[in-house]
């Protein structure tokens, strides 16, 4: 069992007021039993007003679980200002109502550990340390001179650019009880999810207010990503691309993996150069991965192997990992356009345009192909246009050209409009001269160029469903199981819908 108890997810307590903080509390109650309760976020009472982290009686009555109490300094990444004497007696007036006290390291050079001791009465002490700016270069040696201070167990919370420096910090917790590694930000959120699995005795996450840059919420934290749930025996899956934050690919992959009773994972895996997730992929036992812009060309020359439509389409967006790490990769972009259009477009001797010849656009184009229809390229760089015309035996449009021609569809393979710059549209309303517009951008649901096609009295498709289908053939893939169709798709369009 973890030093702190049974319940490894921490919900992060942080508000101006009691009141709020005792609201926090209930929610976070229905999700585990460990908080951290930050008293510096708590705004200070008006002069003559009793301190109100001396009034945490009331406030804590109501909560059974573990407690940790957190006076953080402002030198330190917290709220408090003031002296570490005003952060002891911050403490001091909360510890009785807490099992664990957090003391960051700098606090201890005025003072010994025996001084901190003293503060905090019978309460455990745990010692910490913060970098919001970088993961610094020797972590062993920072872990031994936390260990030093003599507190009961020790933190380690550093800000990752990359997924290398999360590795780093995971690093840290093998073959130890008393660490608990935070890897921040964005590039460092699988790891920060996968903390458990690795070993951290505690994962912090957010109840409300964030508190950390790429912390999650505790509701993604237990009910998404069951980091708590995790052993070595769960296969990892993610997303590699920039960005990966709007991407639906975790609500998607994790409902299917709960509803299939699979005890894994999918992750979103930032980062702006391939290697440095592909070094990542033994360490956190990998198993497979989606690809997203914009690597799914760049992705094949790191494969092993290749599906022979993937191949000719040159351009792969799912990834297993075989043994010894054998990477074999596949399209089901391919399929998702397929099952988008089918239903309302006739394909054979349709004329088909295209705008964008990146890696989704080589799948709708060669899709779109193979079912007889006449696909048009029109790209921004016409070098690209035209090497993807050849391939699929199709022809290059020029920009200027839209104004004139007409086609049966117009489909957008541009990240033009995608969340979180939804006001831009990549055509006009005078270039869409068509049926159909479909949007291959899923978020937002209505992009502005499906409303301009809208305004004009055209058919629109928005990406929903394409994303939908190529999802659970990756599913099916990794899984060798048939995807849960209604519960992948709850599960989206639920998320879809909150966000509107
Ligand atoms: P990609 O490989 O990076 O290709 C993007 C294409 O768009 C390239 O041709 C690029 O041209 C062009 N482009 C980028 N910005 C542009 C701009 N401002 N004006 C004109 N052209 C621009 O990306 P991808 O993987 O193909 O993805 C493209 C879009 O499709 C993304 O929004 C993605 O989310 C969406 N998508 C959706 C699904 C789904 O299931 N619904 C599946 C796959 C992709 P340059 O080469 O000149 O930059």
């Amino acid at each position: 069992m973890s030093l702190f108890g049974k319940e490894r997810i921490c919900g992060v307590i942080a508000a101006a007021t009691l009141e709020a903080m005792r609201q926090q509390l209930r929610e976070a109650a229905k999700l585990t039993g460990t908080v951290e309760l930050r008293l510096d976020w708590l705004a200070p009472g008006k002069p003559g007003d009793r301190d109100k982290r001396g009034q945490l009686g009331p406030l804590l009555g109501e909560w059974r679980g573990l407690c940790i109490g957190t006076a953080r300094r402002t030198g330190a990444g917290g709220r408090l200002a003031g002296s570490v004497s005003d952060q002891l007696r911050a403490l001091g007036a909360a510890a009785r109502r807490c099992q664990w006290c957090d003391v960051e390291t700098e606090s201890f050079d005025p003072f010994d550990v025996s001084t901190v001791r003293l503060a905090i009465g019978k309460r455990r002490l745990l010692v910490s340390l913060h970098d919001f700016e970088r993961t610094p270069p020797d972590l062993p040696a920072l872990v031994r001179r936390l260990e030093r201070r003599g507190g009961d167990a020790i933190k380690i919370a550093v800000h990752c650019h990359s997924i290398a420096d999360s590795l780093r910090v995971l690093e840290l917790c093998r073959g130890r009880r008393n660490v608990i590694a935070v890897p921040m930000g964005e590039a460092g959120l699988p790891a920060r999810v996968l903390a458990l699995r690795h070993g951290s005795a505690l994962a912090y996450a957010s109840v409300r207010e964030k508190t950390a840059p790429g912390q999650v919420t505790l509701e993604e934290m237990k009910l998404r990503y069951r980091a708590d749930q995790l052993d070595r025996r769960s296969r990892v899956y993610g997303l590699v691309g920039h960005p990966v934050s709007q991407s639906l690919g975790p609500v998607l992959h994790n409902a299917g993996f709960i509803a299939r009773g699979l005890n894994d994972v999918y992750l979103p895996f930032l980062t702006r150069k391939l290697p440095d997730f592909l070094s990542a992929i033994e360490p956190l036992e990998i198993a497979g991965f989606s690809v997203t812009l914009p690597f799914k060309q760049a992705i094949l020359k790191h494969l092993h192997d290749c599906d022979p439509l993937a191949e000719a389409i040159g351009a792969v967006n799912t990834v297993v990992v075989r043994g010894r790490g054998r990477l074999y990769g596949y399209n089901t972009d391919y399929v998702g356009v397929l099952r988008a259009l089918q239903k309302r477009v006739r394909l054979r001797g349709s004329r088909v345009l295209l705008y964008g010849a990146g890696g989704a656009a080589r799948a709708v184009a060669f899709a779109l192909a193979q079912e007889g229809a006449v696909v048009g390229i029109c790209a921004r760089r016409e070098q690209q246009a035209r090497t993807l015309a050849r391939a699929v035996g199709g022809e290059v449009v020029s920009r200027r050209r839209l104004r004139a021609e007409f086609f049966d569809a117009i489909v957008n393979a541009t990240p033009v409009g995608m969340h979180p710059h939804a006001d831009a549209s990549p055509l006009e309303a005078g270039e869409l001269n068509c049926r159909l517009v479909f949007d291959l951008i899923y978020r937002p649901v209505k992009t502005k160029l499906l409303r301009i096609a809208e305004q004009c009295g055209l058919e629109t498709v928005g990406g929903i469903e394409m994303f939908l289908a190529q999802g659970m053939a990756q599913f099916e893939i990794w899984t060798g199981l048939r995807a849960p169709d209604k519960q992948m798709r709850t599960a989206v369009l639920k998320a879809l819908g909150e966000e509107k």
